[in-house]
């Protein structure tokens, strides 16, 4: 069973780099996190601040035919993958992703509703989306705001008061 237990919102490409960062920076080896939502949406924005709360000097862009990239030079290899090019969830499985989410990297996954197959029991999924469609939004006026659902899978449900806390400055919305 799954439910949204935290939600936040930023309001500019800046703000969900700062979030990247300081979930990054909780990351530990061998952890995957998926990123879901529309193209445009923020998820490799939010993969460079990643990169950056691990420490990771060079910034993270959308893979054009590659797949798969490894950054080195932070705390552990960050390992990004981007499956927009994927037609079915099931090509995911002939890709050998899972040897590249071994400790000590930590993985992203950008449309990781495709690598479900793959990832096993336990990994924190991340819902993009645009806020424009929002009742409460209107006031924003904004079409950088953005809302961020936080889906705890496995172990990553006890994990969820230490996300809270570590996210409170981007506490936008109300658990829904
Ligand atoms: P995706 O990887 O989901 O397709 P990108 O991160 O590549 O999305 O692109 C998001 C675009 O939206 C970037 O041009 C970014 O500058 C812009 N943007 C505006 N507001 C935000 C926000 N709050 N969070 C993330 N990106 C934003
Ligand atoms: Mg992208």
């Amino acid at each position: 069973m799954r439910l949204p237990f935290l939600a936040v919102r930023t309001r500019s490409a800046d703000e969900t780099i700062s979030l990247g960062s300081r979930i990054g920076s909780l990351l530990r080896p061998g952890e995957v996190v998926l990123l879901v939502g529309d193209l445009g949406t923020g998820k490799t924005t939010f993969v460079q601040g990643v990169a950056s709360g691990l420490g990771i000097a060079t910034r993270p862009r959308s893979p054009t035919f590659t797949m798969v990239h490894t950054y080195d030079g932070g705390t552990y290899p960050l390992v990004h993958v981007d499956l927009y090019r994927l037609d079915t969830s099931n090509e995911v499985l002939n890709l050998g992703l899972e040897e590249l989410f071994e400790p000590p990297a930590v993985a992203v996954v950008e449309w990781g509703e495709k690598a479900t197959p793959i990832v096993g029991d336990h990994y924190l999924e991340l819902d993009f989306a645009w806020a424009s469609g929002d009742a409460d939004a209107s006031s924003e006026a904004s079409d950088d705001v953005r809302n961020i659902r936080f889906l705890p899978v496995g172990r990553w449900r006890s994990r969820m008061g230490e996300l809270s806390d570590a996210v409170r400055a981007w506490a936008g919305t109300e658990v829904s």
